[in-house]
């Protein structure tokens, strides 16, 4: 088999709520690049990069890289994965989320060649309906208690709530939300980096009053030594996210027992293989994981979605409904119902462009 040809298309998402805001940011749209990758039988693999620019990756960026990489991939079968994936690393060193991209698009391209559900490549699944986590973005504690009500009504029970390093206004968002959902909701905070080890030890203690499963990223992303002591001084479990931005450094935090969990997402880790590798060094240090947000198309969280079906160790709800909140999405495939989402056992991974 021969690729025939890889194509960019820019992808700018709008926002359904245009001020949507977390610590570190805010933006209108969600952007991404989409690759798609054409087979001499007429086949064609999707990725999706994500740019993130908190992580290091510009729409920019990824385009360039991939633009790079291209005349490498195109020397290979498609179906010769892990020498595309050696030539690449070779050729560029990090840049993860380009190179997620495009191991989405050869995952894809090598289940439509097989004719199988991507999962299978990955050794079957073994669940196929996922709950849904939702974000609730940063708010008075009133707005976002609204916000966190109107989805539960729609069937969603697990929420994550945006916090900004504001210790007692962060405390009263937690207890707000808490009030408004009553017991049968499921808690999370996202700190985004905001906190100083202390002020993130006393928050954390204050919210844990209301139930808290779950803290991410309290403090700042290098700050390996303040993190551990959260860890160490909370009730609550601690979740590394933005430093855990690599496979290198998931080793690293689970290798010192520096957070009780990690949140794996495919495009920091470089792809479907290196997030594979990923949750085996958390299971392998009993440090737990699950899947964090892939905020932007259906297109980045179905190839997600097929490799979380095949581990059995995921612990708590992941974060594969953001695109919800998300408008002109061109894939379809994947929908969120009753606050679960369903893996559809269809060829490759399960989403396709809407066609116009
Ligand atoms: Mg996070």
């Amino acid at each position: 088999m021969k690729i025939t040809d890889i194509r960019l298309d820019q992808c700018i998402l709008r926002k359904e709520d245009p001020n949507w805001r977390f610590a570190l940011g805010a933006n209108p749209t969600t952007e991404g690049v989409i690759v798609s990758i054409h087979s001499d039988e007429g086949l064609t693999g999707y990725g999706y990069g994500s740019a993130t620019a908190h992580m290091g990756a510009t729409r920019d960026g990824i385009t360039n890289t991939i633009e790079k990489l291209t005349p490498i991939i195109k020397e290979h079968d498609p179906a010769a994965m892990s020498a595309i994936r050696t030539a690449i690393g070779n050729a560029v060193s990090g840049n993860n989320q380009a190179k997620a991209a495009i191991d989405n698009a050869l995952f894809d391209l090598a289940a439509k060649t097989k004719k199988v559900p991507l999962h299978e490549l990955f050794g079957g699944a073994l669940r196929t309906e996922f709950p849904v986590l939702r974000i609730l973005a940063i708010k008075q504690p009133e707005e976002m208690a609204e916000q966190a009500q109107k989805l539960f009504d729609e069937g969603y029970r697990y929420f994550k709530i945006k916090v900004h390093g504001e210790v007692d206004l962060d405390i009263a968002r937690v207890a707000a939300i808490r009030k408004h959902l009553g017991e049968n909701a499921n808690l999370t905070v996202d700190a985004n980096q905001a906190y100083s080890p202390k002020d993130a030890i006393t928050a954390i203690n204050g919210m844990a009053e209301y139930r808290l499963d779950l803290v991410e990223q309290p403090v700042a992303i290098d700050d390996y030594e303040g993190m551990k002591l959260v860890t160490n001084a909370v009730p609550v479990t601690v979740e590394a996210d933005e430093s855990a931005g690599s496979i290198e450094q998931v080793s690293t935090l689970v290798e010192n027992q520096i957070v009780d969990a990690i949140s794996l997402k495919v495009p920091k880790l470089g792809g479907l293989w290196n997030t594979l590798a990923a949750a085996k060094i958390c299971k392998s240090g009993n440090v737990k994981y699950r899947f964090g947000a892939h905020v932007g198309s259906r297109l980045l969280n179905a190839p997600a979605m097929h490799l979380a079906s095949t581990l059995p160790d995921i612990w708590y709800a992941s974060e594969f409904g953001e695109f919800e909140r998300l408008l002109d999405d061109p894939f379809e495939g994947i929908d969120v119902k009753n606050g679960v989402i369903e893996l559809p056992d269809t060829i490759g991974a399960s989403v396709s462009p809407i066609s116009t």
